[in-house]
């Protein structure tokens, strides 16, 4: 939902955020929250309310109340994949709190809350003998972020991994939706157009070495210490992958390596990525953007995609 579609109920002046928040613990809400606090790029203006959600009955009253009143409301994952713009959000952020992070493991299945990291789920997964997740161990979202983006690192993919996911459908309800009923593509899925949100998910792995898997884990993190520019705040690689090529092949041939715009910067260590060289507004990160993409049509008549979500007011 963009802030576009707020509904006609939408009211600025009412005091909707009071009521919201009649029902959740004062250490569990905020008002006008930064969101570069909330996000890896370190960007971002203020969320008029930004709610932790306990649990899943919780996030179903909040998320029908804000449907119902017409109030824009967003899911934050790990905020590893988002460019907030400077102004910030009309509406309510919905973090995913404590029942979203257990994990357990049963044989060959790990079950997973939505809100753990993909690194922590890699651990207990290595941990346990179980293989197929090292590809995710340095991708740093939550696994409800990851399943709803379909996330991949050297040729793997969470749809490899995912054999259920337990859902929340706006309107509709909860639901347990199978690996073939998530309609996972390239950097897709099918929570993307349904706007469901990721409660728990079912992991199916293979046994192995606990040694051996440690070891790719090990070596496939180094691999990305060595070409990705880490030490600074970013979100990923900026766009999608286009079909036969790479978007950092085709910006570097473009001959925009290292450029900048503000404080944000093509990364001179990979030109996939924009880094945030210290206080960087959103409108840098966009000015930038727009640049690389006219560039790079101008030279390969390729037009990039975004991979990172852009969210928030003008
Ligand atoms: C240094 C760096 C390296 C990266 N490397 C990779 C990589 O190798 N491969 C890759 O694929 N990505 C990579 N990323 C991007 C990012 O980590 C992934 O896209 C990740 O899956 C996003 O998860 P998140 O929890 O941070 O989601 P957020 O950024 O918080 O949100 C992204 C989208 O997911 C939605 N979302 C989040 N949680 C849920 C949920 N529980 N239910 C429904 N929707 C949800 C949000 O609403 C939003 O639309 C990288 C990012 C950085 C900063």
């Amino acid at each position: 939902m963009t802030s576009d579609e707020k509904g006609e109920l939408w009211m600025p002046g009412k005091d909707w955020r009071a009521e919201l928040i009649a029902a959740v613990q004062p250490e569990n809400y905020r008002y006008d929250e930064p969101m570069s606090r909330h996000t890896s790029f370190r960007i971002g203006g203020p969320a008029d309310l930004m709610i932790e959600v306990e649990t899943p009955d919780e996030l179903a009253r909040t998320v029908e109340y804000c449907r119902k009143s017409g109030i824009f409301w967003f899911l934050l994952g790990r905020g590893t994949n988002l460019l907030v713009k400077d102004e910030g959000i009309r509406g309510v952020v919905l973090k995913l709190g404590r029942e979203f992070s257990r994990i357990s493991v049963e044989g060959k299945k790990i079950r997973v809350g939505a809100a753990v990291s993909l690194a922590k789920v890699a651990e207990q997964a290595a941990r346990n003998g179980l293989a197929g997740l090292e590809f995710a161990s340095g991708i740093p979202g939550s696994v409800g972020g990851a399943v709803f983006m379909n996330a991949g690192a050297y040729g793997r993919e969470m749809q490899d991994v995912v054999s259920a996911v337990h859902l929340y459908r706006p309107g509709k309800g909860f639901s347990i939706y199978r690996r073939e009923k998530l309609g996972f593509s390239y950097r897709s899925s099918r929570l993307q157009t349904e706007e469901a949100i990721c409660l728990e998910v079912v992991l199916e792995l293979a046994a192995g070495e606990e040694a051996q898997i440690r070891q790719e884990m090990g070596e496939l993190n180094s691999r990305r210490r060595e070409k990705q520019p880490m030490e600074y705040p970013s979100a990923g690689s900026v766009f999608k992958r286009p079909p036969g090529d790479f978007a950092g092949r085709l910006i570097e041939e473009a001959g925009l390596k290292g450029k900048q715009v503000g404080q944000a910067q093509v990364a001179p260590k990979h030109a996939g990525f924009i880094i945030n060289l210290g206080g960087a507004a959103a409108q840098d990160v966009l000015d930038l953007m727009a640049l690389v993409r006219e560039e790079v049509h101008r030279k390969s008549g390729v037009w990039l995609e975004p991979e990172i979500r852009v969210l928030g007011d003008d």
